[in-house]
């Protein structure tokens, strides 16, 4: 029987992981930078977590989440994102009891969505993210956006665009559902099912709606900055002059609504505007989130963070002709000039290994030729031959690949030259 894996799933193969391990380790010295620990989380949650963090009329929880019942009868949903976990954590934890605050984290890993597959867009697709929770201060709106572009600049990604927008407070907010609702309502018959469910239970998201987007109501809505009491837009004007402190270009774009429910104040997004994308590609997305903590029972606590697709950021780099990192280096390869000496290089390779030198040797028993031969096709930068005298005397002829240049190194002496070799 033949398998092939799930509609919308990928395999990373070998050759492709290096490229996932440079990102990772770029994000993670970032994080450090700035601060922000990881945490790790379950795949799978309670479904009610996702209904109620996400909010049950966005796309996410009403069409698209993997929700099965373990043999406990319990609904379960693998996760489809990442942030209403890190706040159950943060709960569950007690972690505003912390003496450090904020609380700044981050977290990586594999996200589930029954969405059409297309480019860039999977079932199952990885995010790294991360989440401040306890402040209110601009600052931290800023520092979570300076954040994520300093990673795209430190990878190498130029061709970026910050759009910005404010959701401003619950006052306003409500002022402009009111107006949405006023503006939406004597042709609500003119839009999907979907659309005429949230015209009273969420009418933001009318504007986010994939079917209607092209509504001439959808492009007359009434904005929200218009409707930002003088504490939102004081709040936003702030974190614009903070962004500008750092030297951080950006847009405004009165349109941008978020998928989530539970976004106020700040939200924002950053596209490739790579060419080759089409149409811009959101790369990482996020905003502000005041009500997240309070609805999972702990007190009330601020919070903001941001989600970025690493399969879209890869893809992003393959069109900047960005390149990365494909192998990890081997810096020895032992070569067995005749079938005794495969015990010495079994010993051999063992020890640098145990040093912390990349080695490899052959296993299919090949002729030095295409010892030598499999040597360079892994890219080795040093190797030694065992052979009969070289047994014998201990001694061997390092050879470094590149030059040519061949020094005779005693057996005691090569992974101490090995390591100033490699300096
Ligand atoms: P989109 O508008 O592309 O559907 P979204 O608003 O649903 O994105 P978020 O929930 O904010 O996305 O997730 C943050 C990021 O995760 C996105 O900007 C994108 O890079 C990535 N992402 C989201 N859904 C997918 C998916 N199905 N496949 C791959 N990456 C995804
Ligand atoms: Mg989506």
């Amino acid at each position: 029987m033949k398998f092939q894996l799930p509609r919308g799933t990928r395999d990373i193969l070998p050759e492709e992981v290096a490229k996932w391990h440079f990102l990772e380790k770029a994000f993670m010295k970032i994080a450090d930078n700035y601060q922000y620990r990881e945490i790790r989380t379950p795949i799978f949650e309670h479904t009610e977590l996702f209904e109620r963090g996400v909010g049950d009329s966005t796309d996410i929880v009403s069409k698209e989440m993997y929700t099965f019942n373990d043999k406990g009868g319990r609904s379960m949903t693998l996760r489809p994102e990442g942030t209403a976990p890190v706040v159950r954590a943060f709960v569950e934890h007690k972690m505003y009891g912390n003496v450090d605050q904020p609380v700044k984290l981050f977290y990586r890993g594999s996200m589930f969505r029954y969405e059409r597959p297309q480019g860039g867009r999977q079932r199952q697709f990885n995010q790294i993210g991360i989440e401040a929770l306890g402040s209110a201060d601009a600052s931290i709106d800023a520092e979570v956006i300076s954040l994520a572009m300093n990673f795209f600049y430190k990878i190498g990604l130029k061709n970026i665009q910050l759009v910005m927008n404010s959701l401003g407070d619950k006052e306003s907010r409500l002022r402009h559902r009111e107006a949405l609702i006023n503006h939406f309502e004597p042709q609500i018959d003119e839009f999907c099912e979907d659309c005429q469910k949230r015209l009273h239970k969420n009418p933001l998201r009318i504007l986010d709606c994939k079917k209607d987007h092209e509504h001439p109501l959808v492009k007359t809505a009434p904005a929200i900055l218009a409707f930002l009491n003088d504490d939102s837009l004081a709040y936003f004007e702030q974190v614009k002059a903070y962004l500008q402190a750092m030297k951080i270009d950006f847009t405004v774009d009165a349109t941008l609504v978020r998928g989530l429910d539970y976004y106020n104040h700040t939200t924002f997004e950053i596209m490739s505007i790579e060419e080759g994308f089409g149409a811009k590609a959101t790369l990482c997305g996020g905003g502000r989130y005041h009500g997240l903590v309070e609805e999972f029972a702990g007190p009330q606590t601020p919070g903001i963070g941001f989600g970025m697709g690493v399969e879209r950021v890869l893809l992003a780099l393959e069109k900047a002709d960005i390149s990365l990192p494909e192998k990890e280096v081997l810096t020895c390869y032992v070569i067995t000039a005749q079938k005794e000496a495969n015990t010495k290089a079994v010993e051999l390779v063992n020890t640098l290994r145990q040093a912390d030198i990349s080695a490899e040797k052959d296993y299919l028993d090949r002729k030095i030729k295409g010892q030598l031969k499999d040597a360079s096709r892994k890219g080795a930068l040093y190797t030694v031959i065992l052979g009969e005298s070289e047994l014998e005397t201990g001694k061997y002829q390092l050879k470094n690949m590149a030059t040519g240049e061949q020094e005779e190194v005693a057996e005691t002496e090569l992974v101490a030259t090995l390591l100033t070799r490699m300096k």
